[in-house]
């Protein structure tokens, strides 16, 4: 695998202003993305994973540039595309595309397949009509769809169908990052498996870089080389697949690993499942110093004062806490009993 990062996120933020009276005076911000960093190198895939309000979608879209960061840096090949004009973007957005996460309201019921699969060529105005009619039914064939269909209207597919629709749209220009949002939450878990494989076919036939968006483990340990970990606009832990799966060492993490389902009955009566007190508290008025210390287990006073950095603990392995399970160390054996855990349903 190369090791040039193809995408390089640098210490970024998105504010967004909360206003107030007729004179719109901004009386705060919701911290959606509180100066996050994170490479991913070219071929690689990067699962993305957090509860609803962490900022991962957010990220996903200030990587494509759908909405302008408040500070921070995004670098694309080595290219510093932060506020970039939306001209100079133009050629960009062919490297760059996303997989939205409702297969059934991302696609114009309106259009027929073709149309939407073939809009970026036509947008882009790089091919004849018969030119794009040949491209989007190979494309079609290449995401397990019958290029027969080419005339057929969104309502009359199923949901995976229409998910390979969305996903055929974003090869239609040979991108080299797709960020994909969510790209299974909206469908049955029995169809999650074939699109999650088709995700991985692809990459490996057409060399794709992948940003998945998850709000749970489960789906991205399949497809992830790596996993970075939010919390309330910050990354909590990043590390690869073995290290963050076998070896959680952020107590967010371990947390949401225990609600991960297991399929063997015997080993998920042993699992012990911890659940977290309380509701993610808001990015408007995050808790000070480490933002889950509201709800953690093993929150200590040095945790309300003092913010852990983001520190290398093991190879590759990076994670902000104060008191770190599994670090090799030996900082969990330092650590308090965890005192939130319940028995597994
Ligand atoms: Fe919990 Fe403290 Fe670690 Fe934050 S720094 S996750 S409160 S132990």
């Amino acid at each position: 695998m190369n090791e040039e990062p193809l995408l390089s996120v640098q210490g970024l933020e998105k504010h967004f202003p909360v206003t107030k009276g007729l004179l719109k005076r901004q009386v705060g911000a919701v911290r959606a993305v509180d100066g996050i960093s994170f490479d991913v190198k070219k071929g690689e895939t990067l699962g993305l994973v957090g509860e609803s309000g962490c900022g991962k979608t957010t990220t996903g879209r200030l990587i494509t540039r759908l909405i302008e960061p408040t500070g921070g840096k995004i670098l694309f090949e080595g290219n510093d595309i932060t506020h970039m004009s939306q001209g100079r973007m133009r050629p960009l957005r062919r490297d760059v595309q996303i997989i939205f996460q409702d297969p059934y309201s991302s696609l114009n019921p309106r259009h027929t397949v073709g149309a939407i699969v073939g809009a970026p060529f036509r947008i882009q105005g790089i091919k004849t009509e018969q030119g794009t009619k040949k491209a989007v039914q190979e494309i079609l064939e290449l995401v397990g769809l019958n290029p027969e269909h080419y005339n057929r209207y969104p309502h009359e597919f199923s949901g995976g169908q229409r998910q390979r629709i969305g996903i055929a749209r974003t090869l239609a220009l040979k991108p080299k990052l797709i960020i994909a949002d969510e790209p299974v939450s909206a469908l049955d878990v029995s169809i999650q498996a074939q699109v999650v494989n088709l995700l991985e076919d692809l990459q490996s036939e057409l060399d794709l870089t992948y940003v998945v968006i998850a709000h749970d483990l489960s789906v991205v340990r399949h497809i992830s080389d790596r996993v970075a970990v939010m919390y309330l606009g910050k990354i909590v832990e990043i590390a690869d697949r073995k290290g963050l799966y076998e070896s959680p060492m952020h107590p967010y993490t371990n947390a949401l690993l225990s609600a991960v389902p297991i399929p063997d009955p015997k080993r998920r009566k042993e699992r012990e499942r911890i659940r977290l007190q309380g509701d993610v508290p808001s990015p408007l008025n995050p808790p000070p110093a480490c933002r889950f210390h509201t709800r953690c287990w093993k929150a200590q006073e040095i945790c309300k004062q003092v913010e852990p950095p983001l520190e290398t603990l093991a190879p590759g392995h990076q994670v902000a806490c104060h008191f770190p399970e599994n670090a090799p160390s030996g900082g969990a054996a330092a650590a308090p009993q965890q005192t939130a855990a319940a028995p597994a349903d």
